[in-house]
């Protein structure tokens, strides 16, 4: 959470600021500010709002050194003096910070009694001014000093009047530094970075970062330490709307591309699953999944899709209950599943897992992420850069890799295998073809925006798939939405089904069908309104369901792709009617780097 960004070249740093912290926005956006040295002279602008706000009001900020960020407050209401960067005492140090300063109460009271000013309520502001405090010989030196007072997890960029280098350093949240030509860059995240370099290097917990236009260097606990760069993978293009309203419909409507690449990574176009990077040796591993909001969702689409396969052995945990737990035994697979690859909660988790002896496997979308130096295996969705706060590509392509790595464990047959398989290539066309017809849902969206609750509902391997519809309505379309297994709703929600309580029921064809209509049939008899998801040519829901929206036939196992982009879009064209800030959601942000 929160966007951090950084430059030192020969052009101005304004522009680039500015530019790179819209690229960050998904990761906070309740006021955003940046600062610059020139002359040794420290420039800063900050305020409420979002970047476009800022840039309105900004005045020139001269020098070719600089710093921004666009904050989701943790510490303190969003606020122009809340906003960073902040400063010293006398205005010499600037400092943006991603995370949270865990001892900064203790820290700040004892600065005050040494005669230091704060201005700000954040827990941010203590860092300028133990810089400031340790500053006698230059600031890569005071700032070497200053973090090792800091508990808690921080990405930090700093600025000094008279120092020669912009600093970095991080413990436990994100920050990469980009390599230019005589210049250098540094963001939380890489979309920050396209426009500039596709040349990365990714800096560890406990890295600072010492960067001038000409060089990087880096030490690791105060010993000088070398870290290589990585090309980027991803292009500028897939980093912008492309026509699209939103970042979301865009990230929507990538789906069957997102699913067809996480496929092609590991089947070949003819023959079978390869280069799947898991634990080779062990026969029926006891296997957690572990995951926040919609990864955790898509772990629990896994359950059934190994229970499908003949495979029992596996659970799923969110992310944040599981550091709370007992944890695990010896010898376990965990995996960790997180687009961003650092999500903090599930950092947390798989770290213990670790620590206790399991063989962790990271599921992410982001090419050097936190996950990847901390699991044992890597697995890579390839969704390309998903920035609306609301996950949807990524979720479908986590859902491949759910498959591949079932049709692995479980000793399934090679018959059923590449049917799995290519049902798995074919339901990327079905998906195309809902969004080929997607402005067909619009007036049902429409409909549901009427209405300030939701109920969603399905049975088996639909359930954790109404679970991520019904995130998707409370997330951007800020309709209260409860999604439940059906056979759970006369053992408590009825109660709350009236005439304005609409139900939308997954009704496609499986195991759970009839019973399925027997629940619609149940509602239907408590007057609420009951819209339907089925397969195209169902005649008998027809009859009892109130509106019946009709999906591509798939096989059962695959339906949950089909179905999650019909929920997708849903929630899509209600948060639109309702004028929401769909892929900027109130009160959130993507990549959750606070614990
Ligand atoms: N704790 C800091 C604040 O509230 C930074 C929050 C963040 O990472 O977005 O300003």
């Amino acid at each position: 959470m929160c966007g951090i960004v950084g430059y030192i070249g020969y052009k101005q740093a304004q522009p680039i600021l500015l530019k790179s912290l819209k690229r960050l926005e998904y990761r906070g956006y309740d006021s955003c500010g940046i600062a610059t040295i020139k002359n040794g002279e420290l420039h800063l602008f900050k305020d409420k709002g979002r970047i476009v706000e800022l840039e309105k009001k900004l005045p020139q900020l001269d020098g070719k050194t600089g710093i921004g960020h666009t904050r989701w407050a943790t510490h303190g209401e969003p606020s122009p003096i809340n906003a960073h960067p902040h400063l010293d005492c006398h205005r010499r140090i600037a400092v943006v910070h991603n995370g949270i300063i865990e001892n900064y109460l203790d820290l700040k009271r004892r600065l005050i009694e040494e005669g230091h000013l704060f201005l700000s309520e954040t827990d941010t502001e203590v860092i300028p001014h133990l810089i400031e405090k340790y500053y006698r010989r230059g600031l890569p030196e005071a700032v070497s000093q200053a973090v090792n007072h800091l508990s808690g997890s921080f990405a930090i960029a700093v600025l000094g009047t008279v120092s020669r280098e912009l600093i970095v350093a991080r413990k436990e949240n994100p920050i990469v530094v980009g390599l230019g030509d005589k210049e250098n860059f540094v963001a939380s995240d890489i979309p920050a970075l396209l426009d500039y370099t596709d040349r990365v290097i990714y800096l560890e917990d406990d890295d600072i970062a010492f960067i001038t236009s000409e060089e990087v260097k880096i030490t690791h606990r105060g010993q000088p330490a070398i870290r290589n760069w990585q090309v980027i993978p991803w292009r500028l293009e897939e980093a912008k709307k492309a026509g699209y309203e939103h970042f979301m419909l865009k990230e929507i409507h990538e789906q069957p591309q997102a699913i067809r690449q996480t496929l092609a990574t590991y089947v070949p176009e003819t023959g079978t699953i390869t280069g799947l990077d898991i634990p080779r040796d062990d026969t029926e591993p006891n296997i957690l999944c572990l995951g926040c909001g919609s990864s955790f969702y898509a772990s629990l689409v896994y359950g059934y899709i190994f229970d499908k396969l003949g495979y029992q052995n596996i659970k799923s945990q969110i992310a944040s209950e599981f550091i709370h737990s007992s944890g695990v035994k010896d010898g376990t697979w965990v995996i960790g599943i997180t687009q961003s690859g650092e999500t903090a909660d599930t950092l947390k988790a798989l770290k213990k897992a670790k620590e206790q002896g399991a063989k962790t496997i990271a599921i992410t979308n982001v090419i050097g992420s936190t996950v990847t130096r901390l699991a044992d295996h890597i697995l890579y969705i390839r969704a390309g850069p998903e920035i609306s706060v609301a996950a949807t590509k990524s979720f479908a392509a986590q859902l491949i890799i759910g498959y591949l790595i079932a049709l692995t464990v479980a000793s399934v047959d090679s018959y059923t295998r590449d049917k799995v398989l290519t049902e798995l290539r074919t339901v990327a066309i079905r998906v195309k073809q809902i969004l080929d017809e997607a402005d067909c849902l619009n007036p049902i969206a429409t409909l549901l925006t009427k209405y300030s609750d939701l109920f969603l509902i399905a049975r088996g391997i639909n359930y954790p798939v109404v679970l991520e519809g019904a995130l998707k309505f409370k997330e951007i379309a800020y309709i209260h939405a409860d999604a439940y297994p059906a056979g759970e709703l006369k053992h408590g929600p009825f109660a709350l089904l009236r005439e304005n309580t609409p139900v939308v029921a997954i009704a496609t064809p499986d195991e759970t069908y009839q019973s399925l209509l027997t629940s619609i049939k149940e509602i239907k008899a408590r007057s609420s309104p009951v819209i339907a998801i089925a397969e195209e040519g169902d005649k008998n829901i027809e009859q009892i369901a109130d509106e019946v929206l009709f999906t591509p036939r798939v096989e059962p196992l695959v339906s949950p792709l089909t179905n999650i982009t019909i929920l997708q879009l849903l929630a899509y064209y209600a948060a639109k009617e309702r004028g929401c800030a769909i892929d900027f959601p109130v009160n959130l942000a993507k990549s959750v780097t606070v614990p």
